[in-house]
């Protein structure tokens, strides 16, 4: 028997996620897991916790190292695994993946003090995602429906850079994800 595309979503994390997360000091997958706990543990609903969980699956997708901010280069991994994700999920949970770097760059533009508490890794990835937002991108993040989700993400993203965290493993995330999923073919 074959494993569900979901499954091997689990899986990759599991398998690819071991790598070192950007100059953090937790990798890929710990920082997924913490991500989507926070969402857990704050009440949301399954969309945006699979969008927590699967946030970053980008840096697994691109290819071009654990460490590609580190050497000048701008991933993009947000449109990448949204891209990814869309033939299984829909806009609740691809939209927030794809929005999560715009919403860092909004709150480093609007929200007092989130620049300077950001980390050092981060504060590196900013300057090649765009610095802050202007006021005029501003106005144009905040009109999107998802803007609000994404700043939900974003900042569950941030915190979730623990060592030594003891959370729930990806395999507890598959019936979060099974009720995420839009489009899945039926199984047998
Ligand atoms: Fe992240």
């Amino acid at each position: 028997m074959s494993a569900t595309p979901l499954e091997d979503l689990i899986a990759m994390l599991n398998s690819q996620g071991q790598s070192a997360y950007f100059g953090e000091s937790v990798s890929i997958l710990e920082h997924s897991l913490q991500t989507a706990h926070c969402a857990e543990l704050a009440g949301a609903g399954p969309a945006l916790v699979a969008a927590a969980l699967l946030h970053d699956l980008g840096h697994i997708l691109h290819g071009l190292g654990e460490d590609v901010a580190g050497f000048g280069q701008d991933g993009m991994h947000e449109e990448l695994a949204a891209d990814y994700l869309s033939r299984w999920f829909g806009e609740e949970v691809t939209a927030p993946i794809r929005l999560h770097v715009a919403a860092k760059r909004y709150l480093c533009a609007r929200s007092p003090g989130y620049l300077d508490a950001l980390s050092t890794p981060s504060r590196l990835s900013l300057q090649l995602q765009g610095g802050p937002m202007s006021e005029a991108e501003a106005e144009a993040f905040l009109s999107n429906q998802f803007a609000s989700a994404a700043i939900q993400l974003r900042h569950w993203d941030d915190e979730a850079k623990i060592v030594g965290l003891t959370i729930p493993n990806a395999a507890h995330y598959l019936s979060v994800l099974r009720a995420a999923a839009s489009s899945l073919p039926p199984t047998t």
